[in-house]
């Protein structure tokens, strides 16, 4: 301490500055939004922003609105007034951070969107998420794939669940969906037993598992009675497991009632011991680690006056312009080949016990 005290002493004597090791928090702060912790996923994301973010060199305010609109509002308000210089938000609802973000620009502050695009204002740089359309493609086909709907006649009954109306990626994940599913519902190799169909019927707001395990006790004592369930889209993994839940109380899933093919989302600790379990079928990974660098990538790139690399300028139309976005590739895992998410290290082998 005494000898630390003595260099300062002599560097500001002799007018020299010591410059910060390389992991000093000294670039300044960039507030990072989060919507939930009620999800796994987003306690990754925030994880693995921080520890990035800090790696180089970047102070970090991380906060989780718990799904609560004006709560997320508040949590960016303070980012600004902290003094944040680049604002990364996975917003709740895409729509309603607008006069936020206007402060924030007119500060000269940077704005990422998150994973979920931002809508309805200019105010908006830049974009990092996954192939959307493309995790709702893998999603259908993978379904496809468990029901045998490509090579066996049917018809398999199958229903639909959407996600949250508010998020931009909802309607990514369902229209690339549909897009494998709509031709084989045309030719009547696939029904949808209750009709429902369209986001307009099929969402389920906030992403929420008992909301969509109501809406399948629902449909299953409506339209199920007499006749069996095939297969569910199902968007995200917390409603998957929802969803399995309600046909286990019917009884799928033992004697004559085999458990229905169940798509998924995140990769998320239950549903993947669910796979490796048989119950749940498929889930779509995402890596958080390479949507952080991703990220911070970008964070670096608006901190140093430059353009961010982007992959795609012509897809995420907000309402009010396209935004500049990269898309990382979105990977499906069923059973087979369950074993990637221990390869990559994204979970220890002992985690999935
Ligand atoms: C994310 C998904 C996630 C869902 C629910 C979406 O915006 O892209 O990965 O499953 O939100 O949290």
């Amino acid at each position: 301490m005494k000898i630390l005290r003595y260099l300062t002493a002599t560097a500001i004597v002799a007018g020299i500055a010591f410059s910060a090791p390389a992991f000093a928090a000294d670039k300044g702060l960039v507030g990072v939004a989060m919507p939930t912790k009620s999800s796994a996923r987003w306690i990754a994301d925030g994880d693995n922003m921080v520890k990035v973010l800090k790696e180089r060199g970047y102070d970090v305010d991380l906060q989780y609105a718990e799904d609560d609109i004006p709560n997320q509002l508040s949590q960016i308000e303070n980012m600004v007034t902290k003094g944040a210089k680049v604002l990364v938000v996975a917003s709740i609802d895409g729509t309603t951070l607008s006069d936020v973000l206007k402060q924030a620009h007119d500060q000269g502050i940077k704005v990422i969107a998150y994973d979920r695009l931002i809508r309805e204002t200019p105010n908006v740089d830049y974009y990092a998420t996954f192939d959307n359309f493309q995790v709702g493609v893998l999603q259908a086909t993978s379904l496809v794939k468990g029901l045998k709907a490509d090579t066996e006649k049917g018809p398999f009954n199958i229903e639909l669940f959407g996600g949250s109306p508010d998020d931009n990626n909802a309607f990514f994940f369902y229209n690339g969906a549909m897009s494998v599913l709509q031709p084989l519902i045309d030719k009547g190799v696939l029904k949808v037993g209750s009709g429902q169909v369209g986001m307009d019927k099929v969402a389920t707001l906030r992403w929420d598992p008992a909301t969509a395990q109501a809406r399948m006790d629902a449909i299953l004592s409506s339209t199920y009675s007499d006749k069996k369930l095939n297969g569910v889209l199902s968007p995200y993994d917390g409603i998957s497991l929802g969803i399995i839940s309600s046909l286990k109380g019917v009884g799928y899933g033992s004697g004559d009632m085999p458990m229905p093919i169940v798509s998924g989302q995140d990769a998320e600790v239950p549903s993947v011991k669910s796979i490796i379990a048989g119950e749940q079928y498929s889930t779509i990974f995402k890596d958080t680690r390479d949507l952080a660098k991703v990220t911070v990538d970008m964070v670096d790139a608006a901190m140093n006056g430059k353009e961010p690399t982007v992959n795609d300028t012509k897809t995420y139309n907000n309402g009010v312009k396209v935004v500049p976005s990269y898309l990382l590739k979105p990977v499906v895992v069923d059973k087979s080949n369950v074993k990637i998410l221990i390869d990559t290290g994204y979970y220890k082998e002992s985690q999935l016990k």
